[in-house]
């Protein structure tokens, strides 16, 4: 009789445990998925990248219809958006995805299977779920992570809402305010705007995005603020009041205090690990804010993983597969595997697009990494123009001996645009990889063909072209 019930044991059904499980289970590894609420598919389907994304979308085209003189077309005189109907849609799209995530479809094609349930763990190999004891050999904890609500006086007297509550509201907001320009914040923020609420956001640093170059969050801050959107910055709340419906927020601002009122609250102000009713001390599993693992994805019991937001670290979806996959290629596979997170890339859905892979001057200066730096306007692509869409540009930075080590794209589809430099980065870094590469005319992608020959045009000495004057007796200009 084996000495486990299971092999692996994953437990949170979003990006980070399906991928684990799946992965697992397809690596003859008898695996179980234990999901606490009642669908598979974790935050980033129902309360993350896809509602947000399609909420995106939806805002896009309410913008672009009242633009609509700007592509030659008459002017359209929009309704007050129903947000139900938004919503509605955002709901459907969410409906396609989910017939992947279904337990029997993830039984049939990855021998996975699945149990709804909190679990706790009552030893390092021993979890209690709904009653029952259950025994694993590996673990794998991918709980993800919530929104954290920070500690601000009367802010639990009010109804704010989160990434949780926004997607299925049943009227759009008439005013909206949104503490916290990160990403999501920001992404937020744009579409209701876009949408029709009246938008402020309240922010700690000077610029939104604050983990972007400052070239980048502050070019994408004004270009936001002239779109309409109200952005506060250097202020940090510290009361929320509500009367008669209205939510006061007080904020001090370099030495002033400044109130704003609204009708609904966003709070965007980071993410808290999901650790809460695991009782990981009965494991051993050490924690403070996040799970702590070392470079093979191990918590500080060695069969115990743990991946994605629980894990902290970069809070992306790709991030948590990536990381599933390096903790199964060492738990299962045996595969000895380790994280390197220096050719991450990662998108802001606004508009126009912040994307990244690698280093950005920021971390490579604080990695000591001496840089060169190309930077190339989106408004000389000829799609672009044509799309309307010129806003943003192209910054490439290599190392001293020209190698690529990162890449930022502020722009339109910037987030696909970035895809181009992945095997750039992964591979040897060559910037010849894309210069002799032929790419559709027009595309936006050409940006990155273009500033690629024009920098390495830009470094070919003045002597060899007087050079090839005099060898091959050109009447040209030098
Ligand atoms: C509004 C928003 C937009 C985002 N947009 C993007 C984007 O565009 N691109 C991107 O890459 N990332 C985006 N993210 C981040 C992304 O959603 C997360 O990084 C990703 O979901 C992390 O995956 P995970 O597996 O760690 O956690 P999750 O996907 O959250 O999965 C965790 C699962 O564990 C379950 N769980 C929690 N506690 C327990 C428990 N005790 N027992 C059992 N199950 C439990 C949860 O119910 C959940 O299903 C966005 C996030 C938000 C909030």
């Amino acid at each position: 009789m084996a000495k486990y019930d299971y092999d692996l044991i994953a437990i949170g059904g979003g990006a980070g445990g399906l991928t684990a499980s799946t992965f697992a289970g397809q690596s003859a590894a008898k695996t179980l998925l234990i999901e606490k609420e009642k669908k598979l598919g974790g935050d980033c389907l129902h309360y993350g990248c896809v509602p947000s994304k399609s909420l995106i979308k939806s805002a896009y085209i309410a913008n672009a219809i009242r633009h609509s003189e700007k592509y030659g077309l008459p002017k359209v005189a929009m309704e007050a958006v129903d947000y139900s109907k938004v919503g509605k849609r955002i709901k459907d799209i969410i409906g396609v995805i989910q017939p992947h995530d279904e337990p029997e479809y993830i039984q049939d094609k990855y021998n996975v299977e699945t149990q709804f349930g909190s679990p706790k763990f009552i030893d390092d190999h021993t979890i209690e779920l709904n009653g029952k004891n259950i025994t694993a050999r590996y673990f794998v904890i991918a709980t993800g992570s919530s929104a954290f609500i920070p500690p601000i006086e009367g802010i639990k007297e009010v109804d704010y809402i989160t990434n949780v509550e926004i997607f299925s509201l049943e009227k759009l907001p008439e005013s909206l305010v949104v503490i916290g320009a990160g990403p999501i914040g920001m992404e937020m923020a744009q579409s209701f705007y876009r949408l029709g609420s009246k938008v402020t956001v309240v922010e700690t640093t000077d610029c939104i995005l604050p983990r972007e170059d400052k070239d980048i969050s502050c070019y994408v801050h004004e270009l936001l603020e002239k779109e309409g959107l109200e952005i506060v910055v250097n202020a940090r709340v510290n009361k929320i009041e509500k009367n008669a419906g209205i939510i006061k927020i007080t904020a001090e601002q370099e030495g002033e205090t400044k109130v704003i009122e609204t009708k609904s609250l966003l709070v965007s102000t980071g993410r808290k690990a999901n650790i809460e009713g695991l009782d990981l001390e009965k494991a051993g599993v050490k924690f403070d804010r996040t799970i702590k693992v070392n470079n093979k994805m191990q918590t500080t019991k060695k069969h115990i993983y743990a991946v994605g937001d629980v894990a902290g670290g970069y809070q992306f979806t790709h991030v948590a597969s990536y990381e599933a996959v390096v903790a199964i290629y060492n738990a299962i596979l045996k595969i000895p595997k380790k994280t390197d997170y220096t050719k991450t890339p990662w998108c802001t859905y606004i508009d126009p697009e912040v994307a990244s892979i690698g280093y950005n001057e920021q971390r490579a200066k604080e990695a000591g990494i001496d840089i060169i730096k190309h930077v190339e306007k989106l408004a000389h692509n000829d799609r672009a123009l044509a799309e309307g869409e010129t806003n943003g540009f192209i910054k490439i930075l290599m190392d001293k001996k020209g190698k690529v080590i990162g890449v930022q794209i502020v722009g339109f589809h910037a987030g696909d645009l970035i895809a181009e430099w992945i095997p750039v980065l992964n591979g040897n870094g060559k910037l010849s990889l894309l210069t002799e590469a032929i790419h559709p005319y027009p595309t936006l992608s050409e940006i990155n063909k273009n500033a690629s020959v024009n920098y390495l045009v830009s470094t070919i000495p003045a002597w060899t072209k007087k050079l090839t004057k005099i060898l091959f007796g050109y009447q040209g200009v030098v």
